[in-house]
């Protein structure tokens, strides 16, 4: 079974399970991870009270955790959660946002130039930087400054490349025109103040209905309104 430290204990990393973000590393006694099971809230034991730990109680941040994963030799743990708003004590998103290098051979701290967590997400953040540069160069910046109807018009062409590609092209054609897609997309969501995790949620919301299903909803809430 399970195998606990000298002091009962395991590590536990919650990890989100919708964008993959690590959240928080704490410790977690059996009844902790009873607790969390039993109920569905991510629940530690707290090495400095001594006590079993709801994350959430007091900050009112707590996780929901989807499901509980053991590692190969059973030591440790990830609970993948659903976070409600930030993880970490000081007010952080996620306790990881420092990162550490060896700088002249010696160990340093740093607390900028943390890279995010995803290739996505990282995505998102060069995004950021090309829309408020001032290069001129910039194609992704071009894009956003010829606003709604030139981002439209791209997302319209690449994704008449996709469907030609699908339908007969190579599985590198198909690939490299879907990355152009998927760039679009995320440039036209940014030109509206919105991201990739917008949409993560949007599916998500989803994944719990069947595809004809959900259509169907759709459609009935379409009619619904007008
Ligand atoms: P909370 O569980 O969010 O209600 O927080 C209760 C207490 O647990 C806080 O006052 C902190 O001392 C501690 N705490 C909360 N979140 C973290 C975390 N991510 N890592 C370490 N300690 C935490
Ligand atoms: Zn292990
Ligand atoms: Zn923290
Ligand atoms: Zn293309």
């Amino acid at each position: 079974m399970l195998e606990f430290d000298e002091n009962a204990l395991l590590p536990v990393v919650a990890q989100d399970q919708l964008t993959g973000e690590v959240r928080m590393v704490a410790y977690a006694n059996a009844a902790a991870i009873r607790h969390t099971l039993e109920t569905g809230r991510a629940t530690f034991f707290s090495r400095s009270r001594k006590e079993l730990w709801v994350k959430g109680l007091t900050s009112g941040n707590a996780m929901d955790v989807s499901s509980v994963l053991v590692d190969c030799d059973a030591d440790c743990l990830v609970y993948l959660v659903r976070p409600h708003g930030p993880s970490c004590h000081t007010g952080a998103p996620t306790c990881f946002f420092r990162r550490l290098s060896l700088d002249d051979d010696k160990l340093a701290i740093h607390d900028d130039e943390v890279p995010a967590s995803t290739l996505l997400a990282r995505l998102e953040i060069v995004l950021d930087a090309r829309r408020s540069s001032s290069a001129a160069k910039s194609y992704t910046k071009s894009l956003f400054d010829g606003g709604p109807s030139k981002i439209g018009e791209k997302l319209r062409e690449e994704a008449d490349e996709l469907s030609r590609a699908i339908d007969g092209e190579t599985d590198d054609r198909v690939t490299s025109e879907a990355a152009d897609v998927l760039f679009h997309v995320m440039v036209a969501l940014k030109s509206r103040g919105l991201s990739i995790t917008e949409v993560l949620r949007e599916l998500e919301r989803r994944s719990g209905t069947s595809g004809h299903d959900e259509k169907r909803s759709r459609a009935t809430a379409k009619s619904g309104e007008s």
